[in-house]
């Protein structure tokens, strides 16, 4: 599922507890950094942000399949399609007075004075009317702190902040007292049109909720499928641990490959993710080939392409769900509490958009930050250079071998990928583990595979690190 619906995307700062003393402690931490000459290490979440705190509030959405009686879609349709409408409307007004004047409205206000509104509110009613307003004004908002941020150079150099897109999807926004879930019944009553929906799915954040927040209906074109994200705010705690970091580096060859203080090294092969992409590939590429004959409708074979590319982002942004969440879980379980991510620096086209098919660093970080705050552990992002290209024990420079292997000149032989996510936790300000035991796994769209267990006993290809030191 797509996030920025329901967050407002990369927020560096959780307020109302002790915002200022963190960021009093972080402008302390950039000037550190400066003087040392690395600068650019990213908080990613909030345990990052407030290093200190054991407690954190958040707003968090549980995803449940919607199962609407017939009549019940017409009606959703309806609200949906009006919704779209009103959401694109206000984002072309606000792209062009920030085109125009450079001036980002961030406020609902200009919906109440425009006549030509008045007949969505009539569809949506009252409340959800000024719901979806929020919505858009919401990712305006975000776009212009990151604007500030960047002005003050606390962004990294390559994220470069771009105004809200329009929404291609059909979704609905309900406030938050604007429906009830009715738990022993599975079902939810939509207020203003009266309809009770039930649903299928399980609840978790929903049962901890401090307030209840937005309902945001979606409507998913590949599954053919409607779906409620229900936002909660809930608290967040963590133990003080012993700190146990971590290094990351990303890869296409290992999607993450990451070492941990304790000598536990951890592979995420990225050998289905491609093989989604190549089958991508092939697909759209019959289809063009198809698309040539005369007879064909265009409308038809345009409609299919982007359903096989909407298809594919569902089933990478599911692939990166699934690793991510076993990947926090597992550095909680090897007690890491700081990771840091090194992120290649040159790839300007990784941006957080959407259509986008270059290899998908950045929402991996962030799916990485995601699930890590959940389970109490602080992600920061830092730039990577030459990581891959020194030893991360002798700090001289090593040689490429075939087999994503490289060679020290001090005679031993270590992973490509885990010698570069040595150097990051070194940069961290980590301590390289002596010895190093892999696990390797594989992610898919359908879970994670364990493979290759007898590996870690032995030094092959995957945990060549066991002869390094
Ligand atoms: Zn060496």
């Amino acid at each position: 599922m797509e996030s920025s619906v329901l967050y407002s995307g990369f927020r560096p700062v959780d307020r109302g507890l002790g915002a200022n003393r963190a960021e009093e402690e972080k402008e302390q931490k950039v000037v550190e950094n400066k003087k040392k000459g690395e600068k650019e290490i990213t908080p990613l979440n909030v345990w990052a942000e407030n290093p200190n705190f054991t407690e954190a509030v958040v707003w968090r959405a549980d995803t449940v399949k919607l199962l609407p009686a017939l009549e019940q879609v017409d009606l959703l349709l309806r609200i949906a399609k009006a919704t779209q409408k009103l959401v694109n409307k206000e984002h072309k007004r606000r792209r062009l007075l920030y085109e125009r004047t450079g001036m980002i409205d961030t406020g609902i206000k200009h919906a109440y004075w425009d006549q030509s509104y008045a007949g969505f509110k009539e569809v949506l009613g009252s409340k959800n009317f000024a719901e979806a307003l929020r919505l858009v004004a919401e990712s305006w908002r975000s776009f212009k702190e990151l604007l500030e941020l960047k002005e003050r150079g606390e962004l990294p150099a390559w994220l470069d902040p771009k105004p809200p897109k329009r929404l291609k999807r059909l979704i609905i926004a309900v406030m938050h007292d604007n429906y009830r879930l009715l738990e022993d019944e599975k079902a939810i009553r939509l207020r203003y049109s009266n309809v009770k929906i039930s649903f299928q799915g399980e609840l978790r954040w929903w049962r901890e909720r401090m307030q209840q927040g937005r309902l945001v209906i979606t409507y998913d074109e590949v599954k053919g499928a409607w779906y409620a994200h229900i936002a909660s705010e809930v608290k967040l705690k963590r133990e003080k641990r012993e700190p146990v970091k971590c290094g990351i580096d990303l890869g296409q060859e290992q999607l993450v490959a990451a070492v941990a203080e304790n000598g536990v090294g951890l592979l995420y092969r990225g050998s289905v993710l491609k093989s989604e992409y190549y089958y991508l590939k092939v697909q759209v590429s019959e289809l063009d080939k198809a698309g040539r004959f005369a007879d064909f409708d265009v409308e038809v074979w345009l409609e299919k392409r982007k359903w096989w590319f909407r298809r594919f982002r569902m089933r990478k942004q599911e692939l990166i769900k699934n690793m991510a969440a076993h990947f926090a879980e597992t550095l909680h379980a090897l007690g890491v509490t700081d990771v840091y991510v090194g992120y290649p620096r040159n790839i300007n086209h990784d941006k957080p958009t959407e259509n986008n098919n270059a290899w998908p660093y950045w929402e991996i970080a962030k799916a990485i930050a995601r699930a890590a705050e959940n389970l109490g552990i602080a992600v920061y992002l830092m730039p990577e250079e030459n990581t891959s290209k020194v030893c991360a024990r002798h700090g001289c420079e090593v040689k490429r071998k075939p087999r994503g292997l490289v060679l020290c000149p001090y005679g031993h032989v270590m992973h490509a990928d885990l010698n570069a996510a040595m150097n990051i936790l070194k940069r961290g300000g980590g301590r390289v583990p002596e010895r190093v035991k892999t696990l390797s796994f594989t992610p898919t769209p359908d879970g994670v595979i364990e493979r290759g267990k007898k590996r870690e006993s032995k030094a092959e290809p995957d945990s060549p690190a066991q002869r390094a030191g």
